[in-house]
């Protein structure tokens, strides 16, 4: 998503007359397109704010801008250190260069309201909005005639899209008129939640020549009660049974997930429930992240109480089933 908003960004500038530079200290602008779903990220951002702050005084007309989703309590501090800080917004009307040739990165979505009690990306994002889906097809059929071999159709959640032109457009009918373009390419498409992954969804995979052999399906936990406590609204059980249909309709389908590790309160005994849930799926790849607390979220009111070593030694663990599968 932010590769994608990062390159609708570029090609907004480059139509106000802006060139790309080939080196920071040779630019006039320098624009940052930041992520605050982990403090790491936005510790970087203040680490680079220094860095292009001292590259002024080689340079007085540089000028800084921060941009993307930015915590409200992070934007005061900002603000001292860039020139200009841009609201994170809907680029859906720009159609951007593809820099990242072959592949596209296509929005079919802006927010989210699920409010994952982990999650900042209802308040940096705000609410979800859809895009048209007429909007979705001319730019897929224009990246396809620009040669784009690969199209990622992007959402927080994409199994909550419905097209406000008409609302009997899902997401599983995008993918299907999206799969129908005529072309030589590949779709793929992320993040869906196992909470609405519907019947419908699986069948449009299976029967759709065009659609990756691949799917992004973020689990976080394989304990039913820390997924309750993150607000995620299946169960494990549930997310099993899912795969096993997936499996069943694409027998040749590779999976990968995300999961959190050291969520507040996850015992020994909760996450040896991820473990087995690992050995048992068998994903091919898994972004595992060690739980941080982000500031305005739920969780940030749990006690953040499993040690840093002891969330880094269960990451480890993760890492190590998922290379062995
Ligand atoms: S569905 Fe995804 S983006 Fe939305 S709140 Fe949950 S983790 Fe965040």
């Amino acid at each position: 998503m932010n590769k994608s908003d990062s390159e609708r960004i570029a090609t907004e500038l480059e139509s106000k007359g802006y060139q790309s530079a080939s080196k920071e200290n040779e630019a006039d602008l320098i624009l940052v397109n930041m992520c605050s779903v982990r403090q790491s990220a936005v510790d970087r951002v203040f680490g680079l704010a220094l860095k292009f702050n001292k590259l002024k005084t080689e340079n007085p007309k540089l000028k800084t801008v921060l941009t993307g989703c930015i915590l409200k309590q992070d934007k005061r501090k900002f603000r001292k250190i860039f020139d200009s800080i841009w609201s994170q917004r809907n680029y859906f009307n720009i159609i951007p260069e593809y820099k990242y040739k072959p592949t596209a990165y296509i929005p079919i979505s802006n927010g989210c309201n699920n409010f994952c009690t982990y999650c900042v990306v209802p308040l940096t994002r705000g609410p979800l909005v859809c895009r048209s889906h007429q909007e979705i097809l001319e730019e897929v059929k224009k990246a396809v005639v620009r040669g784009i071999k690969e199209i990622w159709l992007l959402g927080q959640n994409v199994n909550d899209y419905t097209s406000p032109m008409e609302s009997a457009i899902n997401f599983s009918q995008l993918l299907k008129l999206t799969n129908d373009v005529p072309g030589d390419f590949q779709v793929r498409f992320t993040s869906p939640n196992p909470k609405n992954f519907s019947d419908e969804l699986i069948e449009v995979m299976a029967q759709s020549k065009r659609v990756a052999k691949y799917l992004h399906l973020p689990v976080q936990s394989g304990d039913n009660e820390i997924l309750k406590k993150m607000n995620r609204p299946y169960t494990v059980e549930q997310y099993k049974d899912l795969i096993k249909k997936i499996r069943e309709e694409i027998p040749d389908i590779n999976l990968s997930t995300d999961v959190i590790v050291g969520f507040p309160g996850e015992t020994e005994e909760q996450f040896g429930n991820t473990v087995k849930l690992f050995k048992r799926i068998k994903f091919n790849l898994a972004y595992i992240a060690k739980y941080s607390p982000r500031p305005g979220t739920a969780a940030l009111r749990m006690k953040d109480n499993v040690p840093l070593e002891e969330k880094k030694r269960r990451e480890k663990i993760l890492r190590e089933i998922v290379v062995k599968k």
